[in-house]
């Protein structure tokens, strides 16, 4: 079985790893390749053994008792985060957020969201401080980022009615659970939109949360544009490029001193 098992973590479970480094594979792929790979271990000589440990047991960590083998699904959350990580960790990554043409709460809810640090309920539930991790706008699966936002049916329903009303290209589509905040390939119009509709879905969970609100994905995108919109015009004429800019270089501080650079922006009302 031991051999059995070293190569389904080799194979089947590493290959579509990879792919799923740069790629979005859907769930309808990430359910077939463990039921392959669950036939493949528990077939033959070892059958009657295995069969006192569940798959629930086989993707547990080793510390409590399980085999280790990561579920698809969390691994493409993970590598999903990963990758926005990678991007927010960087330079770029961190201007394109900061200048795109929302409110700083926005840019922090992104922040947040890629950090994978948002109170969604299977997060907290993780913690083991809510006591349901079920999904607010659906009821049905555990409230993780990945679900509440690009699989709940809820958040399908926006993104569809979205691309609709925008007339996104399926290729457009597709940007939207990948890299787009630092595709340059792509305006900041369309970004601040993804943005925005992301936050959209948020304070509709809360309100559904908090106050029992049951609005239509509709009406969340279309609040999700008019926000986008409503920032889109004061901030580009605000965001004229000033000839005013100083030169400005960061400066070692003397031997034996740490310097620590902040920054810091508030606008009024904002919080
Ligand atoms: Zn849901």
């Amino acid at each position: 079985m031991a051999g059995r098992l070293t190569l389904i973590k080799a194979t089947m479970l590493a290959i579509p790893a990879y792919w799923m480094g740069s790629t979005w594979l859907p769930d309808s792929v990430l359910e077939a390749i463990p039921k392959k790979a669950r036939a493949f271990l528990w077939e033959n000589g070892s059958r009657r053994g295995m069969h006192l440990i569940g798959w629930d047991t086989a993707t547990r960590p080793k510390e409590e008792g399980g085999l280790a083998i990561q579920k698809l699904t969390q691994a493409r959350t993970a590598l999903a985060g990963k990758l926005l990580f990678q991007v927010l960790n960087s330079w770029e990554g961190w201007q394109a957020l900061w200048q795109l043409p929302l409110a700083p709460r926005v840019h922090l809810f992104i922040w947040k969201l890629c950090w994978g640090i948002l109170p969604t309920r299977a997060y907290l539930h993780g913690l083991r401080i809510g006591p349901d991790e079920k999904c607010a706008l659906c009821g049905i699966h555990p409230e993780t980022i990945d679900h509440l936002f690009f699989s709940c049916r809820y958040a399908l329903e926006v993104w569809a009615l979205l691309a609709q009303d925008q007339d996104w290209t399926p290729t457009k589509v597709s940007h939207v659970r990948a890299n787009w905040l630092c595709d340059d390939a792509q305006d900041t119009a369309f970004k601040a939109l993804i943005a925005a509709t992301l936050w959209t879905v948020w304070k509709q969970r809360n309100a559904r949360v908090f106050r029992g609100e049951n609005d239509t994905a509709k009406t969340v995108v279309r609040r999700a544009v008019q926000l986008a919109r409503d920032y889109a015009k004061p901030t580009q004429q605000m965001l004229k490029p000033t000839r005013l800019r100083k030169e400005c270089r960061w400066v070692a501080p003397p031997p034996g001193w740490i310097k620590v650079n902040v920054d810091g922006a508030h606008s009024p009302g904002d919080y």
